[in-house]
């Protein structure tokens, strides 16, 4: 365990989009991960390393600790239903929407439609607020198949341009939550390393 700060990010859209952001308040990665195999990746600061994991395993290394710090969906964050973490920043970046989308002109059964999605938490309590019942298949990827393939009346994705519902003969119906990347914080970390991590807050805040 290093005395430094642990920062855990996932690669693609959220890397992408955090490293200008660290970049405007002087952070760079030593190298790509995009391109190396490495999982922790130093900084040009000695006291601040990077861990590249999957999306939905940022929580979880934040939560005990293994990560101080990390940059998490909301649609992961709500997913996970962990409340041991501070959320003390929204980094206003990776941005878009969590909707139902349905084959084009259709509507939802009205008893019990099947829901595609990875977020299949988040789709029971959705449903479950609105008094309906669903039956809700979890997938991997490729939730915008499962209409077309009839395994699912709708699915419940991430929208951005809306591209790829309309690609594949979707709409969206329902719009669930707005979705934008956090920066999610370590309880004990926030206590332990506190004047470091609410620097790096503060100074984040002035450049989002
Ligand atoms: P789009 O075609 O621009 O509407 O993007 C939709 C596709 O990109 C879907 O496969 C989504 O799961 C994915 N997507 C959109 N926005 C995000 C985001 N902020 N983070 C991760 N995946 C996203």
């Amino acid at each position: 365990m290093t005395t430094g700060l642990t920062l855990a990010l996932s690669k693609g859209r959220i890397y992408k989009d955090t490293l200008p952001l660290l970049e405007k308040i002087g952070i760079e990665p030593a190298e790509d991960p995009e391109a190396s195999r490495k999982l922790i990746i130093p900084t040009n600061r000695s006291d601040l390393n990077l861990m590249v994991i999957r999306a939905t395993d940022v929580p979880t290394f934040v939560e005990y600790g293994a990560a101080d710090l990390g940059v998490a969906g909301k649609d992961v964050l709500l997913e996970a239903e962990s409340d041991n973490l501070y959320e003390p920043l929204d980094l206003n970046i990776a941005r878009c929407r969590l909707m139902v989308a349905v084959p084009k002109g259709r509507l939802l059964p009205q008893t019990r439609p099947r829901i595609a999605t990875k977020y299949v938490n988040l789709t029971r309590r959705y449903f479950a607020g609105k008094g309906q019942q669903v039956e809700v298949i979890k997938l991997y990827g490729s939730m915008e198949l499962a209409p077309l393939a009839g395994l699912a009346d709708g699915i419940v994705d991430l929208v951005d341009t809306g591209n790829t519902l309309r690609a594949n003969g979707l709409e969206a119906t329902e719009d669930i939550v707005t979705i934008s990347s956090r920066l999610v914080v370590n309880k004990a970390a926030m206590k332990m390393k506190s004047s470091f991590i609410k620097q790096l807050i503060n100074e984040l805040s002035e450049v989002i």
